[in-house]
């Protein structure tokens, strides 16, 4: 089934130029780019965004994290897209990511690991609005 999923180059892959790199791989694993921008997140949103964490112990870590610097959000599309997308990305960990995802290939630590994805359909629709109005999202 065709669906969106929502992805975001973190700062740290950002600030390390990697976002040519990370979007060229997503062209070329076969996701159409339906939206695309980068921005600066306040804390406020950093914090809505990643609401379902605030409990853990490392929520204020991240949201420091993720309003270190510009993020590149995008609207990615493609058969089963959220799935394809998290397989491509590897796991939260770096290091126990698998070889040629891109935490493998650009992440640096559990936190600092270069992309975001939504996890199932209702994350995305939670997480595509959050960030894009509808006229920015281009079919
Ligand atoms: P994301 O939601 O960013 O796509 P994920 O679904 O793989 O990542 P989550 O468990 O949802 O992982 O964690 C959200 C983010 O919080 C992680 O991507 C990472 O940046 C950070 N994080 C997760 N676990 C830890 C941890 N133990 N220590 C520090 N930061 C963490
Ligand atoms: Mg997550």
């Amino acid at each position: 089934m065709l669906e969106q999923t929502l992805a975001i180059v973190k700062p740290d892959a950002v600030r390390k130029k990697y976002a040519g790199s990370i979007l060229a791989r997503y062209e070329k694993e076969g996701f159409r780019v339906r939206a695309l921008k980068m921005r600066l997140l306040s804390k406020t949103e950093a914090e809505g965004f990643y609401a379902v964490h605030r409990e853990r112990p490392f929520f204020g870590s991240l949201v420091n994290f993720m309003v270190g610097g510009p993020v590149v959000l995008v609207v990615l599309e493609k058969d089963n897209a959220i799935l394809a997308h998290r397989k491509l990305m590897g796991a939260t960990d770096p290091a126990k990511a698998d070889k040629d995802t891109l935490r493998a290939l650009y992440g640096e630590s559990i936190e600092s690991n270069a992309v975001h994805g939504s996890d199932s359909p209702e994350t995305a629709r939670f997480e595509i609005p959050y960030f894009f109005s509808t006229t920015e999202i281009i079919g």
